[in-house]
């Protein structure tokens, strides 16, 4: 085999609730991950070296060197493997960059089922799972797909049914967010305020709306603990927000540490109208309709 291809999901979190800073600096956070229909494409080749290319929108704000997280993939991969195996990595992007989709996470899960197959490892995905874990917590999500709750710092995966599709608008920002300083702003915010941050607990309701398919209930039961930190470094995201309600949003939401904004529409048209209505509304660079939940990582 000298190629192989591998299609990879973006993810908005349909709720994103974060506990207390705890003393090594990370969060305990409950996740629901939801897989949608924007997909970064990883193709891996027959190579001596470990390389990336990357293509597509705002590729060069993605580095391409050790800093890469599907470089990083195929090394541990490899190490796992305990060999010195190459790879030429082809990355089409179409997740946005430093937009709160997982971009990154998902180039990363699609380079391990890449070189998995590439190299003839027939690793099982359990042993994804677990390298996956090692590379960053929303990597397992990637790999998963589907729509699943997160907890611990994201990586513990259980997946969760849903009654249908669900169809989204995503609002792209000009430029990106650091999902660390988002947190970091997140803990002055709430020292500032001086809030009791209560142990993150799943939103049964939110799990409801999920399982019958409710697209009104499920936009009323959206959580994001990201989100005032992000608008406060991002403030044009209220505006944003504001107008996908207006427009007739049934929920609107940032995704995970923004800066992309989330929307949900009753079914395809509505979502296809709404995107053209914020991307006229002049308060995104570019709103895209999607669905999900759709698979994680696979081969094409
Ligand atoms: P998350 O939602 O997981 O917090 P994100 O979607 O906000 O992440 P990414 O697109 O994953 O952000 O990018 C975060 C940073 O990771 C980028 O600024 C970039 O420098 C770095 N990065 C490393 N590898 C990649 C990659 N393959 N694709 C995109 N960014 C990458």
């Amino acid at each position: 085999m000298s190629s192989v291809t591998v299609r990879v999901p973006a993810k908005v979190n349909v709720q994103l609730s974060v506990g207390p800073l705890r003393d090594d600096g990370y969060h305990d956070l409950v996740n629901v991950f939801h897989a949608v229909s924007i997909f970064d494409e990883v193709v891996a080749k027959e190579s001596e070296l470990v390389t990336v290319r990357v293509e597509g929108e705002h590729a060069d704000q993605v580095p391409l060197d050790d800093g890469n997280l599907a470089i990083q993939a195929a090394r541990a991969l490899a190490k796992h493997a305990g060999r010195t195996y190459g790879v030429e990595l082809v990355i089409s992007k179409a997740i946005p960059v430093a937009g709160g989709m997982a971009g990154g996470s998902a180039d990363a899960a699609g380079a391990l089922v890449a070189c998995n197959e590439l190299w003839g490892l027939g690793l099982p995905r359990e042993d994804l799972m677990e390298i996956a874990a090692d590379l960053g917590s929303d990597v397992p999500f990637s790999l998963l797909g589907g729509t699943a709750v997160g907890t611990g710092r994201g990586e513990q995966l259980t997946g969760v049914p849903t009654g249908g599709d669900f169809h989204w608008v995503f609002a792209v920002a000009d430029g990106g967010l650091s999902t660390a300083t988002v947190y970091a702003q997140c803990d002055r915010l709430r020292e500032a305020t001086g809030e009791q941050v209560a142990w993150p607990q799943v939103n049964d309701g939110l799990l409801a709306a999920l399982a019958a398919g409710d697209a009104g209930r499920l936009g009323a039961e959206l959580v994001n603990d990201l989100q005032p930190a992000a608008v406060m470094l991002r403030r044009s995201l209220t505006r944003t927000l504001d107008a996908g309600r207006e427009l007739g949003a049934l929920g609107a939401i940032v995704s995970g540490s923004g800066p992309t904004c989330a929307f949900l529409a009753r079914d395809g048209d509505h979502a296809r109208e709404l995107a053209a209505a914020l991307s006229g509304a002049g308060v995104c660079r570019l709103a895209v309709a999607a669905h999900g939940e759709v698979p994680g990582a696979e081969i094409v």
